[in-house]
């Protein structure tokens, strides 16, 4: 130690001494020597004097260090409810100075408590739903009245929750080192669990731009509250479930202008009848989809009277663009608890009633119930899967060949379209073309098989086999399409197949349902070539009168008069009928359906000109269609094939 440290040291023990000796003569003062025991000196019972009171401070200062340690106990327990809180909970000071926070404001805030420590409490909210100015909020708050009301935080500019905030006045207390303030304790509203119906309208909610409507998620948040509510109280939660039916064809035929402007008005009217039942809550949930939920106390009678309500309104026209547009709605209704047990089941049946109600025409409700139509519902699922399917290109043609009745040749093949279900299998097209028309599919899919056929058909007259006609089949939906014609053309041109080896197949009731719009297609198909045939003839409606009227080119017996037709004299009949009118105006006429040799040999004695059945071929994959052509002995030649290898392939059924 160097000199300097050790005087230094020296000092300081001196000077220790020294206070304590002051103490102790200090103390010695105050001492009563009244109280110094006889025969003792006097020395000898300061001593002892001074040797109590050092025990009695030892025994205080072991108590207060005592007292601290639990003091500190108890305050980091209370940290610690205050941390593991799901409230925000700060404490501030009158002049509305934040002194405290608790962890869970701190992550509400986005702020950590520092920075928290240098703002006043009105840099931070914005009160909702109130004119006061937070000053005079505290004032009456001081006066121990407990405040409550919706806030949002400044600092939360991009999530707008709001906040319920509840501030509690805090009265100073010296003996407890509390300094006076107000502790602010903040929870998400819903939470908070306000009254459903009070919230239908207020600002609390994401909203869908157009509408100006609550959106999908504000519905679901609503929903979920209202089934808290329901059950707990054992009450019912209702559901309407809306969708416009048809809307997508507003949407493609008039614009999205248009279909924007129906939307609003079909809002103003859904407003307009909940009201009127006392229902505020309203929500878009997507496109053309719209719900509506009835708070509890609710019940099937409110919710069918609502629906009812609806229905009937939508039977005035909308205006659009100064014209009468007629929409109506397809309303699936659920219950809660009946009908689903939580928000989603709830919302999933009530789209699933939607759906049945549309799928049987529109224009009407439906409440879910449990033992509903297994069919419906089959079809609903596989509607589902339809629209994946055509979305990914997993629908495709299959061709059956048409045969010549004079020399045996293949003249054409008619395209059949396909499904391979993943888990069904092959899915009949007589059961998924109706979906697909219901679901608005058929538009996209049916242009979409043209071109497969227009694509397939130029590959084999590439391959050398050009003496066919490509037949396709259009459904009565297409048909409305006013641009169909421009779809066609895109097909042949895209594809590079000929215009005059494509044929077009409408029934004869889908001609008659669209009698101008067909009349127009025909004769400007007419115009570039294309072959235009009427399928499945004697089964529609048509008089006879209308086929002078088509300019077509080929009728279809229907099969059903072929399967009978060497047994039933009728059927044979109407046959032999069918051939001699198609002969007189100078169409050609084929049978369908051909399953055996006899209705073979009938349909050549009474001269039908060509025919397609299962005796020669069933529909088959384009593949083996390709393989059934490349038999055909002149294109074999023309690829210098040898004829054993060529003759080995085999087209086979499908
Ligand atoms: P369709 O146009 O009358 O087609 C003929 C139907 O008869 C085909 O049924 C074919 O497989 C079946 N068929 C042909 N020969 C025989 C036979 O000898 N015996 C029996 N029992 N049946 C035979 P598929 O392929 O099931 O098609 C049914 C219907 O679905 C078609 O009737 C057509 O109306 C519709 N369809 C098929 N593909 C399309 C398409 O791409 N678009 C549209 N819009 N409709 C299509
Ligand atoms: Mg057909
Ligand atoms: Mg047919």
């Amino acid at each position: 130690m160097s000199d300097t440290a050790q005087t230094k040291q020296t000092t300081n023990q001196a000077d220790t001494e020294q206070q304590v000796s002051n103490t102790v003569a200090h103390s010695a003062q105050e001492i009563d020597l009244s109280d110094v025991g006889q025969g003792e000196t006097p020395e000898e019972s300061l001593e002892e004097i001074l040797l109590q009171e050092l025990l009695q401070k030892t025994t205080e200062l072991q108590q207060s260090t005592k007292k601290l340690s639990k003091l500190q106990h108890e305050l980091s327990i209370t940290r610690h409810i205050v941390a593991c809180q799901d409230k925000g909970i700060i404490f501030i000071n009158p002049s509305r100075k934040i002194l405290y926070t608790n962890t869970v404001f701190c992550d509400m805030a986005g702020l950590d408590l520092r920075e928290l420590q240098k703002e006043t409490l009105d840099a931070l909210i914005e009160l909702r739903d109130t004119d006061q100015p937070l000053s005079s909020i505290l004032q009456k708050t001081s006066g121990l009245e407990k405040w409550q009301g919706k806030i949002l935080l400044k600092t939360d500019q991009a999530n707008q929750t709001l906040y319920l905030l509840s501030i509690d006045y805090c009265k100073k207390n010296v003996k407890k080192s509390i300094p006076e303030g107000f502790v602010c304790q903040f929870s998400q509203v819903e939470e908070h669990a306000p009254s459903p119906s009070s919230i239908g309208s207020s600002a609390l909610f994401t909203h869908d731009s157009l509408t100006g409507l609550p959106d999908r998620s504000s519905f679901q948040h609503h929903l979920a509250l209202c089934v808290n509510q329901a059950r707990l109280a054992g009450s019912r939660v209702g559901l309407l479930y809306i969708d416009l039916d048809n809307f997508k064809r507003i949407n493609q035929m008039m614009g999205p202008a248009c279909g924007d402007d129906v939307l609003c008005q079909v809002t103003q009217l859904l407003q307009q009848n909940a009201n009127a039942e006392g229902i505020n809550f309203i929500a878009r949930l997507s496109s053309d989809e719209f719900a509506i939920i009835l708070p509890p106390p609710s019940g099937p009678e409110q919710t069918a009277k609502l629906a009812e309500r609806i229905i009937s309104n939508f039977q005035l026209p909308l205006n659009v663009n100064s014209r009468d547009m007629f929409i109506t709605p397809s309303i699936g209704i659920t219950l809660f608890p009946e009908d689903g047990d939580n928000p989603s089941e709830l919302l999933r049946n009530a789209d699933a009633a939607m759906e049945i109600i549309k799928a049987k025409g529109g224009n009407n409700s439906c409440r879910w119930q449990n033992d509903i139509d297994d069919t419906a519902i089959e079809n609903l699922h596989l509607e589902n899967d339809l629209r994946h399917a055509v979305a990914n290109h997993e629908i495709f043609n299959y061709y059956q060949p048409q045969i010549d009745l004079i020399n045996g040749k293949i003249i054409g093949m008619e395209a059949l379209a396909r499904w391979e279900h993943p888990e069904h299998g092959f899915v009949s097209p007589e059961v998924f073309i109706p979906l697909a028309v219901n679901a608005g599919l058929i538009d996209e899919l049916g242009i979409e098989l043209v071109r497969q056929a227009c694509e397939d058909g130029r590959q084999w007259m590439q391959l050398g086999f050009r003496n066919f006609v490509m037949a396709v089949n259009l459904s009565g939906r297409l048909l409305r399409r006013l641009d169909l014609f421009d779809h066609i053309i895109d097909c042949l041109e895209s594809t590079g197949f000929p215009a005059d080896h494509l044929e077009v197949e409408f029934t004869e009731s889908v001609l008659i349902e669209n009698i101008d719009n067909t009349i127009d297609l025909i004769n400007k198909c007419r115009e570039k070539g294309i072959k235009m045939a009427i399928d499945d003839f004697g089964t529609g409606y048509s008089s006879l009168s209308y086929l002078q009227r088509f300019a077509v080119d080929k009728i279809k017996i229907d099969r059903s008069f072929i399967m009978d037709v060497t047994t039933n004299p009728g059927d044979a009949a109407i046959t032999m009928a069918i051939i001699a009118i198609a002969k007189k105006l100078h169409f050609e006429v084929l049978a369908e359906g051909v399953e055996t040799e006899e209705q073979l040999f009938f349909l050549q004695d009474n001269q039908c000109d060509s025919c397609q059945g299962f005796l020669f071929s069933k529909p088959i994959s384009g593949q083996r269609m390709k393989n059934l052509l490349m038999r055909d002995a002149s294109v074999a030649l023309k690829h210098r094939r040898i004829l054993d290898k060529f003759y080995s392939i085999k087209a086979g059924n499908d």
